[in-house]
This record gives C-alpha cells, structure tokens and sequence, in this order.
C-alpha cells in the first residue's frame, strides 16, 4: 500500500472535524508487519497535539453536539455504521497492510465495527434514569448523564473493534471523545474519524491524536480536561494510565488482557470442542486480549486432545496478511522478540506441534510459528505470563476441584470457558471461575458485541461493550425534590 491509496492525510491529526498537522511537525513510521516495509507516516501527536483535541472536545460539549438529543445521536451513529458497511473492503485492506491480520479476520473486524455503531445507535435513547420512593413530601429522580470528555487509548491488536466498542458507547451516552490510537497500526482510526465526519458528527465529538504513547498517551491520561479514561493494552501502561488520571480523580475502565483457560472434561463434546480450543488460541496469531492460552484437560481424555489439537496445529498456514491464510505476522519485531523469548522458555516442555513457516515468507515480516506445548505444570512461566503470540499450553488435572484451581491459578481473570454435559457443574463452575465472562460449551473471544466485557485482578476493571458499558460511560446524578 502506498500513501496515494489512503483517501485521507494520514500523517495528520483529526482534530475538530480537520486534518491538522501535528504541532511538533514530526512524524512517524508505520510499518505493514507482513514484510517490514514502510507503509506511511503518521503524525507524532504531543500533548499540545492532545490539549487541542481536548479543548475542541470541551467546545462541542458546550455546542452542537452538547445539544444533541439521544435519538439524534443514535441517527449519527447508525449512519456512521452504514458508512462504515460501505466501505467494509476498505477498511479491512487497511487493517490488514496495518496490523498483519489475515484479511478474513479485517473483514470480520469492519462487521463488528458496524455492529458496534448499530448496536450503540439504538441503545442512545433507550437508557434511563429512574424514580426512587423517599420521605413523605418528596419526588426523587436520577439522571444519567455524560461524563464529558472521554480519553480513549486503544492498542494495536484489534483497533476497529476496540475504537466501536469504546468510541460508540461513549458517543451514545453524550460524551465528546479524544482516541489515541496505537502508533503500530492506526490508520482505521483515522479512516473511522473520516466516516464519522462525513456522517456528520459536529466539530469536536470526535478527535484523533495519533502518536507514541510516552507523548500523546500519557497527555490524554493525565489531562485535566478529561473526565473519563478507557484504556485497553498492557498491565504495565494500565498502572500508569490509572496513576495519572488518579491525580485528577477521574475514573478510568482497564482491559488489560489475560491468560484466559478452557476447562475440557471427560464427559465434553470433544468434536465440537476442538476448533474452539485451537481457534481461541492462534486468531489474529494470539495476539487477542481474551486468547485462550491455556487448555486445561481432564485426564481421561487428555492423550485425545493432546493428539488432535496437535493435527490441528502441524495443518496451520501462516502467510502474509494479503493472502489470508490461518494466521499472518506478529505486529512487530519487538513483538516478535518477545514471544520467541518466551518459546526460548519451553525448551525443556513437550512440543507437540509447531506449525511449519513457508521459505517464501517475506524476509522482513515478524513471523512465528505457531506452538502447542503439552504436559505443562500449572506455575510454569508460560501458564502464568500472558504471551500474546500463537502459542498454547495444555494441563492436564484430576477432578473438578483441581481444575478450578488452575483456572483460578493465575493473575487474570478475562475469559474462561467449560466444556462438559454436566449441566450441574456447568452452573457450579460459572459462579466459581474468576473471569469476567465464562463461555459453557463454547468460546467467545472478543465476540459479541452485546455481552459485557472486561475483566478482575491483572485483567482490569469496568466493562465496555453490550448496555452495561453505557453506565461507565456516564454518570448519575440524584434529584431530590421537596414539594410537600
Ligand atoms: P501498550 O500498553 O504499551 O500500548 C497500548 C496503548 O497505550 C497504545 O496506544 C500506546 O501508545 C499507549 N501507551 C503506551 N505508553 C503509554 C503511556 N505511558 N501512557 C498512556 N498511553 C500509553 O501495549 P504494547 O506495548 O503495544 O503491547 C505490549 C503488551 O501489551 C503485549 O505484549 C500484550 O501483553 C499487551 N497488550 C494487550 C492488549 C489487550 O487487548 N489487552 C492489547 C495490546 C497489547
């Protein structure tokens, strides 16, 4: 892809409605994983870049979009979806060269975009507050109202689900919002403030700051300005993020990831078991929040799955983005360093299969073949850390008992999933696990954009997506009325 084939100035910020230069005048480097080339600049945002956004934001909360009804609102952001629909192939060319991912699962991600904008456009007028019985003499009612200005950092992994869930939430609920996008893929964010603009979003509703995180990021979490942070990406950046918009009190949602397990007993379904098991794990090359990276399995059936996972795997293609195959490149070398690290850390495990690299693959590209180690004890490094590569571990366990305490073993608690026939254990073990969402006799890694989402412990706190998200983007107020 070439710069010529982008139908907007990516190396500029989207600020009030305008492609603007970024106040440092420098720029950066986007580099398509699949074969380590250039693919454009994009603007180095700083925090004059952000106080601009921010300021912006401020004014059309006092304006146009500040006097925006619910339904117009909702009107906004369905037509946004159905631009977005429109150009479905466009963006998913884009998310592809930018981010690596096969271009099934770029399509897939420009739907659930749209689904986002669909499913938001009909929630804005349908949240309410609610009247409250109180002392005699008084009416008591409680508003639901915007926070303000909504600072969004997304990562780099899955950047037009992540933008819909968090933009389109806080959008509907009235919220002016400010993205940072990840520096290592963000031309769908600005391609997205493209469609927004052409839906008609007023000036301001919407900006974008795109840079490194140091710069940008760090000013948006910090800003006074902003009165709501959602964050998405790595524990670490999370600690900093809910640090500096705890100077100004202001609360934030964290999606930190995982080291999400599925639990298989001796009386699941293995058959329909298997492509979730394996599929859960190496989308978008593991590199997903809510990957299932550790598969736990009773030892009745243990060889079974161990054996036809490890089928699955060795018949795994890995290929550059553009020619959609199983799984694409990691998003960058360091990524790439990084999960080799961890692969150095399985020397002494049972491989029992890894998925062979074509000799043709692009010399440039952050390719890693993906890997499924069995026989792993539960306190292992690569049962503990989240890798966030195509790698899968497998643990065997006892009883019912034992597999919850693996389950519950780590530091996370995103996603889990139980596969059995039992529907007594299914209810038990669903109230059990530590997980922000537990999937029976299926998974569902980041699907849904109707079911909340997020996590407990290292994985975060506060849910987006689905109706429960639009009660974190806003707050409430209380009405007491005396009238005697
Ligand atoms: P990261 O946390 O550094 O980056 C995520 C976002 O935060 C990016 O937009 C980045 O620019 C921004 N950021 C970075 N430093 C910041 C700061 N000081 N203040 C505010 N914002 C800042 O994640 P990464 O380096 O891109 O990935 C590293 C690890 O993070 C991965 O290996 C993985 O474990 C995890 N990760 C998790 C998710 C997820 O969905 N939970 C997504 C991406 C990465």
């Amino acid at each position: 892809m070439q710069p010529k084939e982008l139908w907007f100035d990516a190396s500029k910020c989207f600020i009030n409605n305008q492609w603007v230069a970024p106040l440092s005048g420098k720029t950066l480097p986007l580099i398509n994983p699949s074969n380590g080339e250039q693919l454009c600049e994009i603007a180095a945002g700083n925090a004059e870049d952000v106080n601009r956004a921010v300021e912006q934001a401020q004014a059309s909360l006092q304006g146009d979009w500040g006097r925006t009804t619910a339904a117009e609102r909702g009107r906004l952001l369905y037509k946004l979806g159905q631009l977005i629909s429109e150009n479905i192939e466009a963006l998913a060319v884009l998310e592809a060269h930018d981010v690596g991912k096969p271009l099934k699962q770029a399509r897939a991600d420009a739907l659930a975009m749209v689904r986002y904008m669909e499913f938001y456009a009909g929630a804005a007028d349908k949240i309410h507050g609610s009247t409250i019985p109180y002392l005699e003499g008084y009416t008591v009612y409680t508003l639901r109202e915007p926070h303000g200005v909504t600072g969004h950092i997304v990562p780099w992994n899955y950047p037009m689900q992540i933008i819909g869930r968090s933009i389109g939430g806080a959008l509907a609920m009235g919220n002016a919002a400010v993205l940072k996008p990840a520096e290592e893929a963000c031309l769908t964010a600005l391609a997205f403030a493209d469609l927004a603009r052409q839906a008609g979003l007023p000036d301001g509703a919407l900006g974008v700051v795109p840079g490194i995180g140091a710069e940008a990021g760090a000013a948006l979490s910090a800003h006074p300005g902003v009165h709501h942070v959602s964050f998405t990406g790595s524990v670490n950046t999370g600690r900093l993020v809910q640090t500096a918009a705890a100077q100004n009190v202001r609360p934030v949602t964290l999606e930190l990831g995982g080291k999400s397990p599925q639990l298989v007993f001796d009386d699941a379904d293995i058959d329909a078991a298997l492509p979730f098991l394996v599929n859960a794990g190496i989308q978008n090359a593991g590199q997903t929040c809510s990957a299932s990276s550790r598969i736990l399995v009773h030892r009745a059936v243990y060889d079974q799955v161990v054996t036809r996972m490890g089928e699955r795997y060795a018949a795994l293609q890995v290929a550059p983005a553009m020619q959609d195959a199983d799984i694409g490149p990691l998003i960058s070398a360091r990524q790439k360093q990084i999960v080799e690290g961890f692969l150095a850390q399985g020397v002494d495990l049972e491989t029992v299969a890894q998925a062979s690299l074509a000799a043709d693959l692009p010399e440039g590209g952050s390719y890693v073949a993906p890997t499924l180690f069995a026989g792993v004890s539960a306190d292992h490094v690569l049962a503990q850390d989240e890798i966030f590569g195509p790698v899968q571990v497998i643990i065997p366990f006892d009883d019912e008992e034992q597999a919850l305490q693996i389950a519950n073993g780590t530091d996370y608690g995103l996603v889990a999933s139980v596969w059995t026939r039992d529907g007594a254990r299914q209810m038990r073990l669903a109230r059990q696990l530590r997980s922000g969402q537990v999937f029976l006799n299926n998974y569902g890694a980041g699907g849904g954009v109707e079911l909340p989402f997020g996590g407990t412990g290292l994985s975060g706190h506060g849910r987006e997506k689905g109706f429960e998200a639009l009660y974190g983007f806003s707050s409430l107020k209380t009405v007491a009325a005396l009238h005697g």
